[in-house]
C-alpha cells in the first residue's frame, strides 16, 4: 500500500498530537516536522524522522503529498496557509470563527492558482461540532441549536488571567451550566443568556505578597473575558497548579431541539458530545482524517479551498465504499 506522505508544519501541541495520531493511521507516513525554531532544540517522539527548518519545505514539493498546519490561529496560520496552499494539499484548524471567510478567500486563491486541495477549520470547533449544527438544522428546520463549551480550559481565558498584574500562572475552565443543559434537554428550546449557558472556573497562583481580593476583583468584573459570567476563583500554589491542572482537557455538546408531526406536537433531540482528556490530541485526530480526503480530492484534481461541510464521509474513512457500506450501513 503507497502512504500518504504527511509533513507536519509547526511543532506546539497540536504538531505533537498529530505525530501521535498519525502513528494509528497506517496509510500514512510522516516524511518530517518542518518549524521556525531550530530543528536541533525538537525532540520527536518517533525515531527516524527528520525535523527541518520551515524553509526547506521550498523544493519538497515531490516528497510530500499533505502538509498539516499546525500553527497558531492567531498569527501563523493566516500567512502560512495561503503561502503553502498554492503548492501543497493542506489541512488546517483555523479556529478564529469571524474571521474564516477572509481565511477562505485567501486559501482559496492559492489553491486553485496551483491546483491544489486545501481544507480549513477541521478541528471539533469549528469543525465536528459545524458539521453536526449543519446536519441536525437541515433534519430539523423547525428548532433551535445550542452548543455549549467544557468543562475545558480555555488558553485565550487563562492568558488572560496571566496578564493581571500579581498574577505568576493560572488555568481557567469553561463549565456549562447544567440547569442550561437540562433545560435544553427538556426540549423547551429556552432561551438562554451568556450567563445562564457557562460558567468560570479560575486557578491562580499568586506572586508572594500580591493582593488576592484586588486580583479576584479583576478578574470577575474583566470585559468581555469574566464580567458576562459567574466566575469563581481559587488560589493554589504553583505546585499545586502543576499537579491538578496541567492537562488541557475540553470537550462539549452541540444540541438541536426540533418538532416534528402533523401538528408538531412530537419533540426530537440531537445531542452530539465530546469529551476530551486532551483537546490537542483530539483536534489532531481530526486534521489527521481530514489529511486523507484532501489527499483523495487532490488526486482526483477538486483544487481549491474546502471545508467540512463541502467533504463527504467516505473521503474520510480508511475503508473502502465496499466495506463502508458492508460495516457501517
Ligand atoms: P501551540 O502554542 O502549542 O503551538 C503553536 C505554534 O507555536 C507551533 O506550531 C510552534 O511553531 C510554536 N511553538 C510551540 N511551542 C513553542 C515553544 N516552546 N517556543 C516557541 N514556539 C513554540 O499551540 P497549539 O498547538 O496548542 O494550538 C495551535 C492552534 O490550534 C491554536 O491556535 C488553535 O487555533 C488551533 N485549535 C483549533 C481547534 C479546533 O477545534 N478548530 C481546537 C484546538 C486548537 P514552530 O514549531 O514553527 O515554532
Amino acid at each position: 500500500m503507497d502512504q500518504i506522505r504527511i509533513g507536519i508544519v509547526g511543532y506546539g501541541n497540536l504538531g505533537r498530537g498529530v505525530e501521535y495520531a498519525l502513528r494509528q493511521n497506517p496509510d500514512m507516513a510522516l516524511v518530517g516536522v518542518f518549524t521556525r525554531r531550530p530543528p536541533s532544540s525538537l525532540t520527536l517522539q518517533t525515531p527516524g524522522v527528520p525535523v527541518y527548518p520551515l524553509d526547506a519545505l521550498d523544493g519538497m514539493e515531490g516528497a510530500v503529498d499533505v502538509l498539516l498546519l499546525c500553527g497558531g490561529s492567531a498569527a501563523d496560520l493566516p500567512e502560512q496557509s495561503p503561502r503553502y496552499a498554492g503548492r501543497f494539499h493542506l489541512v488546517d484548524s483555523f479556529d478564529t470563527h469571524a474571521n474564516i471567510p477572509a481565511h477562505f478567500a485567501a486559501v482559496d486563491a492559492a489553491a486553485r492558482a496551483g491546483g491544489k486541495t486545501a481544507i480549513i477549520s477541521a478541528g471539533w470547533d469549528p469543525g465536528l461540532f459545524s458539521l453536526v449544527r449543519a446536519l441536525a438544522a437541515a433534519v430539523l428546520p423547525c428548532g433551535e441549536s445550542y452548543t455549549f463549551w467544557g468543562r475545558g480550559v480555555s488558553q485565550g481565558h487563562s492568558d488572560a488571567v496571566r496578564r493581571i498584574p500579581g498574577v505568576r500562572d493560572a488555568r481557567q475552565y469553561t463549565i456549562p451550566v447544567p440547569a442550561a443543559l437540562d433545560a435544553v434537554r427538556s426540549g423547551a428550546n429556552p432561551a438562554l443568556t451568556t450567563r445562564q449557558k457557562h460558567m468560570r472556573e479560575c486557578f491562580v497562583v499568586a506572586e508572594e505578597g500580591a493582593d488576592r481580593a484586588r486580583i479576584e476583583q479583576a478578574i470577575i468584573t474583566m470585559p468581555h473575558y469574566f464580567a458576562d459570567y459567574d466566575t469563581t476563583v481559587h488560589f493554589l500554589s504553583e505546585e499545586e497548579l502543576l499537579r491538578d491542572h496541567g492537562g488541557l482537557p475540553h470537550g462539549g455538546f452541540v444540541f438541536r431541539g426540533g418538532r416534528t408531526g402533523r401538528q408538531e406536537q412530537n419533540r426530537a433531540l440531537v445531542e452530539f458530545k465530546l469529551t476530551l482528556d486532551s483537546n490537542p490530541e483530539f483536534t489532531a485526530c481530526v486534521l489527521t482524517a481530514f489529511a486523507r480526503a484532501a489527499f483523495r480530492l487532490g488526486r482526483a484534481g477538486q483544487a481549491g479551498c474546502k471545508t467540512v461541510f463541502d467533504i463527504p464521509p467516505a473521503a474520510l474513512s480508511p475503508l473502502s465504499p465496499e466495506e463502508l457500506r458492508r460495516q457501517l450501513l
